[in-house]
């Protein structure tokens, strides 16, 4: 019997799998389809303190160090770059909440400065001249979304996990003294449980443990372009954020989030809208000139799960002793390593670094979890 079974194979069940194991747990971990090809390898690899929300700054700051420090913990610098990002406003209305929202990060640590237009030019030459303002912060940059499963496999490897992809868990059930997850390959059975689904959260914890915490999904639009020469160097965020911008060490550009793509987490079948595609790069290319020569060589779509208050669900689940759950994190491949390494020190009975996340604040009544569960209204963060 496994110590902890660990049902998801994104950033945030591989980094939780990861430290429990090295403090000296024996971890199974479950993935339906192969490590990190959902949300963590397929976003757009931002990692900018400056678009995340005020009270995940903290988080955030520790997610940043530890992508810099990727090569102690996950054997590879994972393609990290600190290049710098300007977020960009257009209009004095956009001016107003840039400000106002940098002033809230700036007050919980992120190392953010307002500039005016022409400092912004100088920080980033290749932006136009429409900024009416802009947002600062040296420490944004980026890594490589796309080679996290490579990595995690390899470091989970050498940490003994034991990861079998391609292993959907059809069911958890609650046995006296553990879980036990039902798979196509047989039976697996752990002392505890930790739920990582990313997006398919809500069905897992309906499901298995009749708790309904609604998530609301953001089916997340990433395109690239074609090499071209150096056309900008920092990273770019544009509608305060949404939508960021950068160019690669190969050349290629690429664009993430705005407006956004169509998807149903449970049948599959993403889709692009093409109106919205063609509106972000509309706006990609208002901001950076250059990128009207460019031409898009790939577009595609992933799914994000966030909580109705847009904060994250971590920690052991009501009514289900040693059960517990991670995800809802916005901007969670910069602030996944460090959610991640924080359940890990929950689970282990220290005291984690930083507060987590109760589940039970954002669980609703739903029918068929009546007398399972109940909401706390007192509980929320
Ligand atoms: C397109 C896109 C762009 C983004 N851009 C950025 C960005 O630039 N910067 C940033 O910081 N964040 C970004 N994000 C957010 C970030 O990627 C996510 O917050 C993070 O990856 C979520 O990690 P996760 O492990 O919770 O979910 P996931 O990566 O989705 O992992 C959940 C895993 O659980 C598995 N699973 C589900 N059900 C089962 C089951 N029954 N049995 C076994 N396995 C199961 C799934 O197959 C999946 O692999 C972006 C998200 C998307 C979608």
């Amino acid at each position: 019997m496994h110590d902890t079974l660990v049902v998801g194979g994104g950033v945030m069940g591989c980094a939780v799998a990861l430290h429990l194991a090295r403090a000296g747990q024996r971890v199974v971990l479950l993935e339906k389809g192969g490590l990190c090809m959902q949300a963590s390898g397929v976003n757009a690899g931002t990692l900018a303190i400056q678009i995340k929300r005020a009270a995940l700054i903290p988080y955030a700051l520790r997610g940043w160090e530890m992508w810099s420090d990727a090569r102690q913990w996950l054997g590879s610098d994972a393609g990290f770059h600190q290049v710098g990002g300007v977020t960009l406003a257009f209009t004095q209305e956009e001016a107003e909440m840039l400000a106002e929202r940098m002033e809230a990060r700036r007050r919980n640590g992120a190392p953010i400065e307002m500039v005016g237009s022409n400092r912004a030019r100088e920080l980033e030459p290749g932006l136009s001249d429409k900024p009416v303002l802009a947002s600062w912060c040296a420490l944004d940059g980026y890594a490589s979304s796309n080679e996290l499963g490579m990595l995690f496999r390899a470091a989970l490897a050498n940490a003994d996990v034991e990861v079998r992809e391609f292993a959907s868990v059809d069911a958890i059930d609650r046995l006296s003294g553990g879980y036990t997850a039902r798979t196509l390959a047989g039976p697996v059975s752990a002392s505890r449980v930790v739920l990582a689904g990313g997006m398919w959260l809500e069905a897992l914890l309906k499901r298995d443990f009749g708790i309904h915490i609604p998530l609301i999904c953001r089916v997340n639009q990433v395109s690239v372009t074609e090499r071209m020469p150096p056309i900008m160097r920092r990273v770019v965020g544009v509608a305060t954020g949404q939508l960021t911008l950068k160019q690669s060490q190969n050349g290629t550009v690429i664009i993430g989030g705005g407006w956004q793509g169509k998807g149903d987490p449970e049948r599959g079948g993403y889709e692009v809208i093409p109106e919205n595609l063609i509106g972000n790069l509309r706006l990609a290319s208002y901001a950076v000139p250059a990128l009207r020569k460019a031409r898009v060589v790939r577009t595609w779509l992933g799914l994000e799960g966030n909580t109705e208050d847009a904060m994250p669900i971590v920690g052991e689940l009501p009514g289900a002793p040693n059960a517990f759950v991670i995800g809802g994190v916005r901007g969670g491949f910069t602030i996944g390593p460090f959610m991640g390494m924080l359940l890990a020190q929950h689970i282990l009975g220290q005291q984690p670094e930083m507060p987590i996340f109760d589940p039970t604040r954002a669980i609703v009544p739903s029918p068929s979890a009546a007398g399972k569960t109940t909401r706390r209204p007192d509980s929320a963060s």
